[in-house]
């Protein structure tokens, strides 16, 4: 029949073929199906002639070839072009306008437990693919239906119009193109897990963020893992803070050329710091006054100010350490409670160190330092997806900090300020937003992460930097421990009794007591006490991850030594603050960034 329209269809999921097969015809489509399909339409009694009858090749090998075929493909792939129409009559192939088609069901096969590798392989649709792929490509001319639940809306246009609008064969194609995409990200997902070695581009992981939450992996799709795993097994919520953690401490050398080291919770870092030499009462506070060779390792003095700033919250650590592990370093590590460390090298004698931390199954993550993170960065929230340029802004002492306001009768930004808000706002990159963060001697003291109010992130971070340095006060140094408490106990008591909020009786007293010598337990801080040593907390520097809204969270920094505050501007309150800091003798530095993270 002249100008007559041809239909290729070859579904495995046949829910609405018949309906279709009869709206086809009724609109005078010649309809050519291959063995399954043909059969069920032929058994409804509507003329449909095999793939063959094109071909003049039966469908061979058990199946596997059915339209894969020049006379298929051709007729399907070829242009309104003369030289398309030259080469379709020497070959005496008629052009193909509508292609239907759905895949066998791989997704639904590899689901089944246990199923086989043969199993699987049978299930990888290759005809079906390529229909989708060739119809989709030449959606110009061609019409491809994948869905059959767009049976109806297609059957009705072609009804009423006589063929299929442009706008719908573009939206059709969209939908194959991402179907054949789903399709093969199915397949190698199941042969990532086959194929590639444990370790290599994959690995799986005990659960998830829960332990309801399984299986679990993590994985690469275009190389192998950049991370080796030396000693213990990962878990989900390890790899978040380690892959958090590692390029906080990369990008703090990079920025100011010490060894560096982070101590992660939660994905956020509980501790961040540079390898400023620590003095004798830091190293107390620390607790790592007993460890030979400190004084000469960078990286050891680091860790000790990042694991140091908030003992309590850091138990349970993630470490990220931006150089090569050395004794002292993994001597401090032995003896905390933590989860994993994270590093470029080990020196062999560290890594024998903490390969027999938490009897063998301490984890030991080496990270390839010259792995670079592609630009866009994509995830999944409740089943919908969500794509970003990675926030990869440079924070640097030169290029980030632009001092708005000095104050009269200060000095401008000097070198350790500009030093301390590079910390506290590289910490910030990486710290659940809301975030403020206080920084002094090339270390945080105190953050406040992931509030929904920017005040309460300042006020939670100002309290933890209080309570930070009222560690350093003389009765705290001089606590006289009973003998066999361990250094946890000690730090959640050094925490109840800095933070001062020792119950005056009760059980809590009493639990509290117990950590100490008799007669030796601690006079609780007075207010008077408190004030007169917080009195004697400056030079902080505190940044915050995007603008003060309101001029509260001057008030607050101040209180707790602020000296230099640093964040992105843009509130309608930019001003006031801007004054509130010049009354309150701080120095304000516009911060270029904004800086949230989730
Ligand atoms: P039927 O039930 O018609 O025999 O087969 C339909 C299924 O075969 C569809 O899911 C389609 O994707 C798939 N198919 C179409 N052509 C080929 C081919 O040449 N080889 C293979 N392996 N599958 C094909």
């Amino acid at each position: 029949m002249a100008g007559q329209k041809t239909a290729i269809l070859s579904v495995y999921d046949k829910t609405g073929l018949l309906d279709l097969a009869k709206g086809l015809h009724d609109a005078g489509v010649r309809l050519l199906a291959s063995g399954g399909t043909a059969k069920m339409i032929r058994q409804a009694n509507f003329p449909v002639e095999d793939v063959s009858a094109i071909t003049k090749a039966p469908e061979m090998l058990g199946g596997r070839v059915k339209t894969l075929h020049p006379a298929v493909h051709g007729g399907i792939l070829a242009r309104n072009l003369e030289s398309d129409d030259s080469d379709l009559s020497a070959h005496s192939i008629n052009k193909i306008d509508f292609v239907v088609c759905n895949l066998y069901p791989f997704s639904e096969t590899i689901a089944r437990i246990n199923v086989t590798i043969p199993e699987a392989v049978e299930e990888i649709d290759i005809g079906g693919v390529t229909l989708l792929r060739a119809a989709a490509k030449n959606h110009a001319r061609v019409t491809i239906i994948s869905d059959p639940k767009d049976y109806h809306d297609f059957l009705t246009e072609l009804k009423n119009d006589g063929e299929v609008s442009e706008k719908s064969r573009q939206t059709y194609a969209l939908k194959a193109f991402e179907q054949t995409s789903a399709y093969d990200s199915a397949i190698s997902d199941f042969f990532r897990k086959k194929y590639a070695g444990e370790g290599q581009q994959q690995l799986p992981l005990r659960y998830g963020a829960n332990p309801h939450q399984k299986p679990a992996t993590v994985f690469m799709q275009d190389s192998q893992l950049p991370f080796k795993v030396l000693c213990g097994a990962p878990g989900y919520i390890n790899l978040l803070d380690a892959l958090n953690a590692w390029p906080l401490v990369k990008e703090l050398t990079k920025a100011l050329n010490y060894p560096a080291a982070a101590s992660f919770k939660h994905v956020s870092p509980a501790g961040a710091a540079i390898g400023v030499p620590l003095n004798e009462v830091e190293r107390k506070v620390y607790m790592v006054d007993d460890i030979d060779g400190i004084e000469s390792s960078g990286l050891a003095q680091a860790y000790a100010r990042a694991r140091g700033a908030d003992r309590m919250s850091s138990f349970g650590d993630m470490i990220a350490l931006s150089h090569e592990v050395d004794v002292p370093t993994a001597k401090i590590i032995s003896r905390e409670v933590s989860d994993g460390v994270i590093a470029p090298k080990y020196s062999d004698e560290a890594l024998d160190i903490l390969k027999k931390k938490k009897g063998g199954k301490y984890l030991v993550l080496q990270m390839d330092p010259e792995y670079v993170p592609s630009v866009e960065e994509t995830r999944t929230v409740f089943g919908i997806n969500l794509r970003q340029h990675r926030n990869d802004a440079n924070i640097s002492p030169a290029d980030t900090f632009n001092t708005v306001m000095v104050p009269k009768n200060s000095s401008p930004l000097p070198e350790s300020a500009l030093r301390d808000l590079t910390v506290a706002t590289i910490a910030l990159k990486y710290t659940q937003s809301n975030s403020v963060c206080y920084a002094l001697n090339g270390q945080i003291i105190g953050l406040g992460a992931g509030q929904q109010s920017r005040i309460h992130c300042t006020r939670l971070a100002g309290d933890k930097a209080d309570n930070w340095w009222m560690r350093f006060h003389e009765r705290t140094l001089s606590l006289k421990w009973k003998k066999g408490t361990k250094r946890p106990s000690k730090s959640n008591a050094i925490d109840l009794l800095c933070s001062g909020l020792v119950p005056d009786s009760g059980i809590e007293r009493e639990d509290f007591e117990t950590n100490f010598e008799e007669g030796q337990v601690p006079q609780i801080f007075s207010a008077e006490e408190r004030k007169a040593w917080l009195d004697k907390l400056e030079g902080v520097a505190v940044s915050s991850d995007a603008f003060f809204p309101f001029i509260d969270n001057v008030f607050r920094a101040a209180r707790s030594g602020a000296k230099y505050v640093a964040a992105p501007t843009g509130s309608q309150n930019d001003v006031a603050v801007f004054e509130t800091a010049e009354k309150l003798g701080i120095t304000f530095v516009e911060q270029h960034v904004r800086l949230f993270h989730h």
